[in-house]
């Protein structure tokens, strides 16, 4: 059962909405973030209107305040609680960053049932002031990937899990994501896994346009009913899947110990009498 791996976007999947603009809406910023976009990439820019913002009087209390009131679909908690109490290992992956993510999940109460957190740094400096810095620093180290983001490449986050779990046996993978950036980590994943992307945004849309190129199993959602109603029955299916070959492996492990008992296959060590 602990052999199931569910990736997390946050902004439109965990959440809503997108939580930079849910923050810059709700705090009265929205002409000053829109001016300066095409300026800038996503990230510094969250990281300049957190400074206006404190220059304008913004507390950290304020904004906290506003995370807490971001909206959730009523499924999506109990999804989440159901998923790691069936024992499966839930990480997060997404392009917001550490402090809005882990404030949010605080207040729903489910930090806990995630065991990492990928996304971007941010901390309270101290004069008060949020900083948001980029997950991957492309000024020295760009992760070279050019269907994701400077500051942030989900896919390589995705492979060095890989990497890490396929050391500790094989493990299936479920991904759920929207956005753009959720494209390239679908890519990454095997047959046996599945990618469910929120229907008619831009990540269904480009794996529907690719669809040869993803070789998980798609299965799209639209609303937290749904999200949950197709995540858990995944993971049932897996739990299934995954006992049956261990049936299996156990039967070839009962025949071959009786071949091996009467003599029918070599034995490995000799037995003394
Ligand atoms: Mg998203
Ligand atoms: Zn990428």
């Amino acid at each position: 059962m602990a052999g199931i791996v569910v990736f997390f976007d946050f902004d439109k999947t965990i959440i809503d909405v997108d939580s930079d603009n849910w923050v810059v809406d709700e705090l009265g910023a929205t002409d000053l973030f829109n001016q300066l976009l095409p300026t800038m990439p996503w990230n510094s820019l969250m990281d300049r209107m957190m400074n206006e913002l404190h220059t304008q009087g913004i507390t950290i209390q304020d904004i906290e305040e506003v995370l807490k009131r971001v909206p959730i679909h009523p499924r999506i908690v109990p999804a989440i609680k159901s998923a790691y109490a069936l024992g499966c290992d839930l990480r997060v992956i997404s392009d917001a960053n550490v402090f809005f993510i882990e404030t949010i999940l605080k207040h729903v109460g489910i930090r806990d049932c995630f065991s990492e957190i990928n996304t971007n740094p941010g901390y309270v400096d101290e004069e008060g002031r949020l900083r948001i810095l980029p997950y991957v620093d492309f000024q020295t180290s760009p992760h070279g990937c050019n269907l994701c983001p400077p500051n942030m490449c989900k896919g390589m986050i995705v492979e060095r899990i890989q990497g890490i779990l396929a050391k500790e046996g094989k493990k299936r993978m479920i991904y759920l994501g929207d956005g753009i950036g959720d494209f390239c980590p679908s890519l990454k994943l095997m047959e046996t896994d599945f990618v469910m992307p929120r229907k008619d945004f831009p990540a269904w849309n480009l794996i529907n346009k690719n669809r040869t190129l993803v070789k998980a199993t798609v299965h799209e959602w639209t609303d937290g009913e749904e999200f949950e109603h197709i995540l858990l029955q995944l993971i049932n299916t897996i739990t299934v899947e995954e006992s049956q070959l261990l049936s299996v492996e156990y039967c070839k492990f009962q025949t071959m110990s009786k071949a091996a008992t009467h003599g029918a296959l070599p034995r490995a060590l000799p037995v003394p009498y």
